[in-house]
């Protein structure tokens, strides 16, 4: 089991509103909106966070890079991905890498 598996375990027994501050608490570190990749319709919708939350609702169409590996989030969760804006949060690459043994363009 690796950090991000050991992470997201502990987080199973926490109770909706610990959760909801444990995403406040991560959301306040959310490196995105300095990333060329970012948008100003992101920015105006507040979506941050994609690396738990999910790829971004229509606000983010191009891969412009990604800052995600320096973010202080990745260092806490040990995320093997990135670009999670687009390609969709850790778990779900997690899961997508497995089935097909490939990369997700
Ligand atoms: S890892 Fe990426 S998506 Fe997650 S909080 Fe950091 S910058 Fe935002
Ligand atoms: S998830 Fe990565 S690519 Fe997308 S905006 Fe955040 S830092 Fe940039």
């Amino acid at each position: 089991m690796d950090k991000f598996e050991e992470t997201i375990l502990s987080m199973w027994g926490m109770t909706r509103e610990e959760r909801e501050e444990s995403d406040e608490k991560f959301a306040a570190l959310c490196t995105c909106p300095s990333c060329p990749t970012y948008t100003s319709c992101a920015k105006n919708a507040r979506e941050l966070l994609f690396c738990l939350t999910g790829k971004s609702f229509l606000c983010i169409q191009e891969e412009k890079g990604c800052i995600c590996p320096s973010c202080p989030v990745t260092m806490e969760f040990g995320f093997r991905y990135t670009l999670f804006c687009r390609r969709g949060n850790e778990k779900t690459q997690r899961y997508e890498h497995g089935l097909w043994g490939t990369k997700m363009i």
